[in-house]
């Protein structure tokens, strides 16, 4: 199940949510988005390491990321 679910076209690069995350699973990819920004990844095997914290939500100017609760 994925965890973080990230808002392409909210996105726009700045990187803020990659430094935030103590597990160091996002990092800005090569793709762009509709506006030409470059758009943060995660690659899929590390949907599982992610902890659910939502540091990277929280600082995300643009409110592009959203994490799900992990199921109980
Ligand atoms: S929710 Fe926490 S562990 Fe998961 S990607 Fe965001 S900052 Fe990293
Ligand atoms: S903090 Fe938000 S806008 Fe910046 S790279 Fe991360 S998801 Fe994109």
């Amino acid at each position: 199940m994925k965890k973080i679910i990230i808002d392409e076209e909210f996105c726009k690069g700045c990187g803020l949510c990659a430094e935030a995350c103590p597990k160091q699973l996002l990092k800005i990819g090569s793709k762009l988005n509709k506006q030409g920004y470059p758009l943060v990844e995660i690659e899929s095997s590390d949907q599982e390491k992610c902890v659910s914290c939502a540091l990277c939500a929280r600082v995300c100017p643009d409110v592009a990321l959203k994490i799900t609760k992990p199921e109980k």
